[in-house]
C-alpha cells in the first residue's frame, strides 16, 4: 500500500476563493462579513474537482491514499484575527472532511489550526478535536511562523505550544510542521519560507529538549526537511557543541521527513543520510511545483518514481517509506485500516 502523507486542496472550486476574497474585504467594512453558510459547494462540484486531479493523479502514479488537507498557501494566518482564522479554518477542514466521506479509501483528512499571531495556541483545541473526533483526521498542520514570513511567535520547544502538544498527545495525532504564505517580500512562498521554515523547526527542535518533556509527541517535517539532510554534518556537529545527545537518540524518535523533493538526487541524498524509519513518502502533488522536468519528461512531483529508482533502497525500505512509517507516525490511520481491512 502506498501512503501519501502529504497532501493539500489545491484544486477546491473556485467558490471557495471567492468566499475568502469577500472575509478579508469584510475586514475592513465588518457589516459585509460573509457568513459561512453563505459558502455553496456541491457534492458534485466537490467530486469532479478531486476525481478529475488529484484522484486522478494517484491512480496514473499508483498510490492508494492521501493525508488531505486544507491548501496550506490559504490558510494565510496572519490576515485578521483569531476569529478570521477560526471561520476559515472551520469551513476548509470542513471541505476536506466531505472529501474524505466521499473517497474513504483513498483520502483522510488532516486539520488546519485557527491559528492567528500573538493568540494562545490552546484557543486552536476545539477546532482540532472536532477534526480528530468528529471528521476523523489523523493529523494536523501546525505553523510555526502564523505572521506570514516575520517570525514573531516563541520558538516550538516554548512553553507557548504546550496546550497544544499536550492535545495532541492525548488525541495521539502527529503534526505536519508547515507555514503559509509569506507576508515578508524578502521570502518567495514556496521557495524560500517553506524551505526555510523547515529547517528551522528542525534547529529549534535541535536547541531544545522537547521530546524530553513529550516522549512520544511527532513531528513531520515536509519538503524533505528543508536544507537538513544536506547539512546533517553540520546539525550533527552543532548538536555535539550543545552537548546535547546524538541526534539519532535526541530527535529521530520524534521528528519525521517526507518525501517531497523534486528529483533524483535530492531522494538519493535523504535517503542515505536520513535513517529510512524516518522518511515517509508524500509527493504534495498539484502543490508548489506543477510542471513537467524537461530532463525526464515526467512531473517534478511524481515523487514515487524518484523512490522506486534509488539504489540503495531494499524492497523492505520501500515498504517502510511508503506504508510503515506513516502507520507509526499516525496510529488513528492505521487503526483506521486495520478497521477497513487494510
Ligand atoms: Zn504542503
Amino acid at each position: 500500500m502506498i501512503i501519501d502523507v502529504h497532501g493539500h486542496y489545491t484544486t477546491a472550486p473556485a467558490a471557495l476563493g471567492a468566499w475568502r476574497d469577500l472575509q478579508i474585504a469584510a475586514l475592513k467594512d465588518p457589516a459585509n462579513a460573509p457568513s459561512a453558510s453563505a459558502l455553496k459547494i456541491s457534492d458534485d462540484e466537490l467530486r469532479e474537482s478531486i476525481e478529475t486531479n488529484q484522484l486522478k493523479k494517484m491512480r496514473e502514479r499508483g498510490s492508494d491514499l492521501t493525508i488531505f488537507s486544507p491548501r496550506a498557501s490559504f490558510m494565510a494566518h496572519h490576515i485578521g484575527d483569531f476569529q478570521t482564522s477560526s471561520t476559515w479554518a472551520a469551513i476548509c477542514n470542513e471541505l476536506c472532511a466531505r472529501v474524505a466521506a466521499m473517497f474513504p479509501d483513498h483520502f483522510v483528512g488532516a486539520a488546519m489550526l485557527p491559528q492567528s499571531p500573538g493568540i494562545d495556541p490552546a484557543s486552536c483545541l476545539p477546532e482540532l478535536e472536532k477534526c480528530v473526533r468528529d471528521y476523523g483526521f489523523v493529523g494536523l498542520n501546525l505553523n510555526p511562523d502564523p505572521s506570514g514570513g516575520h517570525w514573531t511567535s516563541p520558538p516550538l520547544t516554548d512553553r507557548h505550544w504546550y496546550p497544544l502538544y499536550e492535545k495532541m498527545v492525548e488525541l495521539d495525532v502527529a503534526a505536519m510542521i508547515h507555514v503559509s504564505t509569506s507576508c515578508n517580500a524578502c521570502f518567495h512562498t514556496t521557495g524560500a519560507h517553506y524551505l526555510n521554515a523547515d529547517t528551522t523547526a528542525f534547529m529549534q527542535c535541535l536547541t531544545g529538549d522537547l521530546f524530553k518533556d513529550f516522549p512520544t509527541l511527532k513531528f513531520l517535517i515536509p519538503h524533505g526537511g528543508g536544507a537538513v539532510p544536506y547539512h546533517w554534518g553540520r546539525f550533527r556537529g552543532l548538536a555535539q557543541e550543545l552537548k546535547k545527545p546524538l541526534l539519532d537518540e535526541h530527535l529521530l524518535e520524534n521528528v519525521f521527513f517526507d518525501t517531497c523533493v523534486y528529483h533524483q538526487p535530492g531522494i538519493d541524498l535523504l535517503t542515505k543520510v536520513i535513517p529510512v524509519k524516518n522518511v515517509l513518502f508524500a509527493s504534495e502533488m498539484i502543490g508548489a511545483v506543477r510542471g513537467i522536468d524537461p530532463a525526464t519528461g515526467h512531473y517534478y512531483d511524481d515523487t514515487k518514481r524518484y523512490i522506486e529508482a534509488t539504489p540503495h533502497l531494499s524492497d523492505a525500505d520501500r515498504q517502510l517509506v511508503y506504508e510503515g512509517n506513516a502507520r507509526r507516525v499516525f496510529p488513528r490511520l492505521d487503526a483506521r485500516l486495520k478497521a477497513q481491512g487494510r
